[in-house]
Formats: structure tokens, C-alpha cells, sequence
């Protein structure tokens, strides 16, 4: 079986993909459902009530991920977030939670729009979760409201906010999508209320993931406007990001209280850092946010294949891995097909 701990050769060999890039980090989605529409990636006209989203013998089971995920952290893995769809809509993910906490030497969190996480703080945390981030788009319920799709209120996802910050899931990360001419608006205000918090406000560009969502380049609201923007009231000032291959460029207010991040995925693409692996809701592999097709990781597991096949898999997967679409990205990459963020997982 291939455990947590590495044999000396085998922590020798590090696993690499064709662009000198390590296994680091994995992502799992839980589940392709989700109760939002946000129209940057479950548009409602398409998410309809038709949508053939997965059964439930095609989720993996939660020993499966959990066989999984060890396997991964064997060959490198040392951070895991649970990702979605929305995760918190998986059923008792808390115990999920759980089984994966006691993986040793991983770092887990959990992404979350927020909407049950109010109830569902408490188990979360009791299970041996970390951290989280929850995604917010605006602090005005008019403008949220037409992002989400479903007329569901700030309100709640602030008390879901405040509910993780009371039993110390933290520290908690703030993430808002910035599409232009829906929230740009809201940049100003969101840095205003989450300054002094503790929490971390990350600005996110709008990105052309899935086929679905009607991206252009003219809706993305480059990261160094939305820093401009915050700066010309708020000053700012760039800190070191906290480890090789952050994602999110860091930035810290001058007279304190706190710093923000921007993931500046299509105008300061980072692929030459990208250390991320992809497992969709039922079982495939991805290597890209981007890609069209994963590597089914299912079929082996419920094949019978015994863990030294399924590593051996997914050292061939990534060893050849040589995804770097931010950087090629142009008005012909736009429309190949891609897989949708809600299945992967963002
Ligand atoms: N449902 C959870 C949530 O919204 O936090 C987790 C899954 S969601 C796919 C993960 C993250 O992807 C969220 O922060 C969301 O805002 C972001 N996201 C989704 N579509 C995006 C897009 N087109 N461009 C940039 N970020 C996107
Ligand atoms: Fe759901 Fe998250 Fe996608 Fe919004 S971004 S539709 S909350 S999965
Ligand atoms: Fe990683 Fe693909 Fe995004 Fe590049 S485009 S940073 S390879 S997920």
C-alpha cells in the first residue's frame, strides 16, 4: 500500500510533470450540485431543472476519496480542499471531514458559498476542518442576488462568515469573483467592511472556465484595477506571498488592519507554478481547470485495482502533464471545450 511516508528513493524521485512541476495540491468535489446559479459558472438557463447532474452511485463513496486522497498525499500531496458544486450540500461531508483530518501532515479546508455554513460550522470544525473560505460577490443584496441566481441574501452568508469565525475555522478567506459591470461597484465596499475583520478578501478574475457561462475578455476586470481602485482610498502595499506558487498576489493595508490577495488568472496567468490536481465528483483526475477530459480514477477503484495501480495511474497522469492554458490563452482557446468549475471544482 502506498502510505503517507515516502521511502527515501521514492521521496528522491519526486514526482514531476513534463514542466518540472511537483504533485502539491489536491482538489476535491464533493458534489456537482449546487442551491446558487451564479451566472459566472452555473448560469440558471443552463442549470436548469433538466440539468443531468450526477446520481448518487456515480459520487464517489467517501471511502473511496478518503483511499484516494491517501494515495495522492503518498505520492506528495500536502494540501486538500474540499470544493464542489457546493460541498456543504453533500450529505454528513462532516464525516467526510473526518475520515480525511486524520490523514497525517495535510493541510484541509473546505471552499463554500456560504449558505449552510452557519449550521454546519460547529460539526466542520468538531471534525477536524482547519479552514475555510467562503465566496461573496457583493454586500449588496441587489447586485448579489443577480450574481447568485436564486435571490439568496447577504445577510446569511455573513452570519455563515461569523459563525465559522466563532469556532476559529480560520483564518477564513474572503473570495469574490469581480465581473465587470455587475459587481465592480462593490470592490470598495467589500475592502471597507472586511478590513480589520481577520478575514482575508481575495479579488478573483473572471475566468473562461466551462463552456456555459458566455465569458468574454471584456467582462474580466484586470487585477491591477481592482489594486488601483482599493489603493486610491485604502493605500496598499505587496507583502511576499507565504509560500513558492501562491495563487493569490498578496497585498497588506498601509496604516494595518489586514491584507487582501488578487488571483489574477487571465491577465498574470501562474501556470508555471501551478502545483494543483483536480478529482471530480465521480472519481476523474484533472489536471487543468481548463481541461476536457480527466482520467477515471472510478473505474480502477471499482475495478479492483490495488493502491500501487491507482498510484502508478496517477503518476503517469501527471508525469505527463504539460497544461498551461492561462498562458495560451486566446480568442480560439475560449471555445474548446472545457470541463464546467462545478464538477471539477474551483
Ligand atoms: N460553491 C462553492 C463556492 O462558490 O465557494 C465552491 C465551488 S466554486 C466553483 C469555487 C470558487 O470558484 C468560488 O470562489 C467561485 O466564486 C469561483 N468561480 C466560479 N466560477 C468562476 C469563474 N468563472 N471565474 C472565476 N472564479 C470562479
Ligand atoms: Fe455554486 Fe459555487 Fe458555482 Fe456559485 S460558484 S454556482 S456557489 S458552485
Ligand atoms: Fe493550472 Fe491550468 Fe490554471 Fe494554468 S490554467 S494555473 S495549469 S489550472
Amino acid at each position: 500500500m502506498v502510505g503517507a511516508a515516502c521511502t527515501p528513493l521514492e521521496s528522491a524521485l519526486k514526482l514531476l510533470d513534463t514542466l518540472g512541476r511537483p504533485l502539491h495540491d489536491l482538489r476535491i468535489s464533493v458534489t456537482d450540485r449546487c442551491n446558487f446559479r451564479c451566472d459566472y459558472c452555473m448560469p440558471k438557463e443552463v442549470f436548469g431543472r433538466d440539468y443531468p447532474f450526477l446520481k448518487r452511485e456515480q459520487l464517489l463513496t467517501f471511502e473511496e476519496i478518503e483511499r484516494l486522497a491517501r494515495i495522492f498525499v503518498g505520492l506528495g500531496v500536502e494540501k486538500i480542499r474540499l470544493t464542489g458544486g457546493e460541498p456543504l450540500l453533500r450529505r454528513e461531508v462532516e464525516l467526510l471531514v473526518e475520515m480525511l483530518a486524520r490523514i497525517p501532515g495535510i493541510d484541509l479546508t473546505l471552499t463554500t458559498n456560504g449558505s449552510l455554513l452557519a449550521h454546519k460550522a460547529h460539526a466542520l470544525k468538531d471534525a477536524g476542518l482547519k479552514r475555510v473560505s467562503v465566496s461573496l460577490d457583493s454586500l449588496e443584496d441587489d447586485v448579489f442576488t443577480a450574481m447568485n441566481g436564486v435571490d439568496f441574501p447577504v445577510e446569511l452568508v455573513l452570519k455563515g462568515i461569523e459563525a465559522a469565525n466563532a469556532v476559529s475555522l480560520k483564518p477564513i478567506k474572503i473570495n469574490m469573483v469581480v465581473k465587470r459591470g455587475l459587481n465592480e461597484s462593490s470592490l470598495l465596499p467589500m475592502a471597507r467592511h472586511f478590513h480589520h475583520s481577520g478575514h482575508i478578501l481575495r479579488f478573483i478574475e473572471y475566468m473562461d472556465v466551462g463552456n456555459t457561462n458566455g465569458w468574454e475578455l471584456k467582462d474580466v476586470v484586470p487585477a491591477a484595477e481592482i489594486i488601483e481602485t482599493i489603493h486610491a482610498e485604502l493605500p496598499l502595499e505587496p507583502i511576499e506571498p507565504n509560500y513558492h506558487g501562491e495563487v493569490a498576489k498578496r497585498y497588506r493595508y498601509q496604516v494595518g488592519g489586514g491584507e487582501i490577495g488578487v488571483i489574477a488568472s487571465v491577465t498574470q496567468a501562474f501556470c508555471g507554478d501551478c502545483t494543483r490536481a483536480r478529482l471530480s465528483a465521480d472519481g476523474s483526475l484533472y489536471t487543468c481547470l481548463f481541461a476536457a477530459n480527466g482520467f477515471d480514477l472510478r473505474e480502477l477503484l471499482r475495478g479492483g485495482a490495488n493502491d500501487r495501480e491507482i498510484s502508478h495511474a496517477i503518476v503517469t497522469v501527471w508525469s505527463q502533464r504539460d497544461d498551461r492554458y492561462s498562458e495560451i490563452r486566446s480568442s480560439e482557446t475560449v471555445g474548446l471545450p472545457k470541463v464546467e468549475m462545478s464538477f471539477i471544482g474551483g
